[in-house]
């Protein structure tokens, strides 16, 4: 297998050293290493971070070929700096037996950009009316750890607690898109006043954060672990922090977008800004970025939605909700959360690489940059700035909301298991 001497790399951002990445593993990291006939990498200047791992990627194959697939998908991932993702179920069919999600992890092991743990549907075509087959799935080669009904909301309590209690059995998580349906009818952004002026059908704060609240109260009833999908609120931020210090078994994700853009944006009437759940206030993002500061939320997860030009490219209210945001990811947390002093690059690997894979309890990522872990990493350039272009993403769709946004940093190069996927700012293939 291949060597890669990386020179000067600053490890979480500390001082300056060397890694010698060999056999798939970190072989040495100290001051003055040598190549050995290995190749070299410089990456002065550059932070060496583990690889990052997203629990909330939209791959949406099978299906929604036309939107992502697997390959374009896991290289938006790598160029983002991800060493792997988590596919979400919602795609067609949906993944809620062993065979489809099997079938999607290995189109990610065939793919080889990033490794690929897909997400089993809690309810049967996520109808929200049955169990799909949690143990099964479980059992199967892909071994799926975290399920989700991911664009629907597990709303009926009987089955939201039967699944809680499930997936106890082998240690599973059950990830709830909060959304009261009733509350929701037609919702089309944030409500408050901005909404009536608009003339959008308004999503009520409430509508995330009762099922939240019931969630938590639910998950420590029956004692199992519960993952709140991206949450969106200060009243959301503000229960979670409840079940935490109640000690409850309660972990939460925010999505970049909401760490940086607000509902104003919806008054553009530009779909490239509807969201679920949708672009909150100010005071909403500042409660967000203080709960990823402490901890409160324990990660950053992309919801990376891929869309079709038709399907974003419409009236507001005809336009399908999601964003992209595996490319964009570390950026916007930089910009949010690192250059504002909320996180340091130690916090950042924390948020988008150690937690997530504990979280998704995926042992061969997440892991710290050390002698003898697996060589996943990520090497950042946070002193760039750049100008986003879709045109320049290796997505299949170009719906991201930053479009000429002047953001900070790039990823110079991502390892998965030693191997470059990207180098130079570039996919390796
Ligand atoms: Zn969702």
């Amino acid at each position: 297998m291949s060597t890669y001497l990386i020179k000067s790399a600053a490890i979480l951002g500390g001082e300056p050293t060397d890694l010698v990445l060999r056999d798939g593993v970190v072989a040495e990291i100290g001051p003055g290493l040598d190549a050995a006939g290995g190749e070299v990498v410089d990456a002065t200047g550059l932070v060496a971070l583990p690889g990052l791992v997203d629990l909330h990627t939209h791959l949406r194959e099978p299906g929604r070929e036309d939107a992502e697939t697997v390959e374009t998908g896991t290289r938006a991932a790598a160029m983002g700096g991800f060493t792997a993702v988590h596919a979400m179920a919602n795609t067609e069919p949906v993944a809620d037996t062993a065979g489809v999600v099997e079938q999607v992890w290995r189109l990610g092991r065939e793919a080889g950009h990033c490794d690929v743990y897909p997400v089993g549907a809690v309810t049967v075509g996520l109808q929200g009316e049955r169990l799909a087959e949690l143990g099964a799935m479980a059992d199967s080669a892909a071994r799926v750890r975290v399920f989700s009904d991911d664009g629907k909301c597990v709303w009926d309590p009987v089955l939201m607690r039967r699944a809680l209690e499930y997936v106890k059995a082998f240690d599973g998580v059950v990830a709830q898109h909060a959304q009261e349906p009733r509350l929701t009818e037609g919702a089309q952004m944030n409500e408050g006043e901005l909404s009536g002026r608009l003339g959008l059908a308004g999503w009520p704060a409430v509508a995330e954060e009762a099922v939240i609240a019931r969630d938590c109260l639910l998950a420590a009833h029956v004692g199992s672990r519960l993952h709140v999908c991206h949450v969106s609120t200060a009243g959301s931020v503000e229960i979670v922090r409840d079940a935490k210090r109640k000690g409850w078994d309660v972990t939460a994700e925010v999505c970049p977008h909401h760490l940086l853009l607000t509902d104003e944006l919806a008054a553009t009437y530009d779909p490239i800004y509807k969201v679920n759940p949708p672009l909150r206030t100010a005071a909403d993002v500042a409660a967000l970025r203080a709960g990823l500061a402490d901890g409160t939320i324990d990660i950053v997860a992309t919801d990376h939605a891929p869309h079709p030009h038709e399907d974003k490219d419409c009236e507001w209210a005809a336009a399908a909700f999601g964003m992209l945001g595996l490319e964009t990811a570390l950026s916007i947390v930089q910009e949010t959360m690192v250059d504002p002093g909320l996180l340091d690059w130690a916090g950042v690997a924390e948020r988008m690489s150690h937690a997530p894979a504990r979280i998704g309890r995926v042992a061969e990522h997440g892991q710290r940059l050390e002698v003898g872990c697996p060589a996943n990493l990520v090497l950042y350039d946070p002193a760039v700035r750049r100008v986003v272009d879709p045109a320049g993403s290796v997505s299949l769709s170009r719906n991201t909301p930053y479009a000429g946004r002047e953001l900070p940093g790039r990823v110079v190069a991502t390892f998965l298991r030693g191997v470059p996927t990207v180098l130079n700012g570039a996919l390796v293939r």
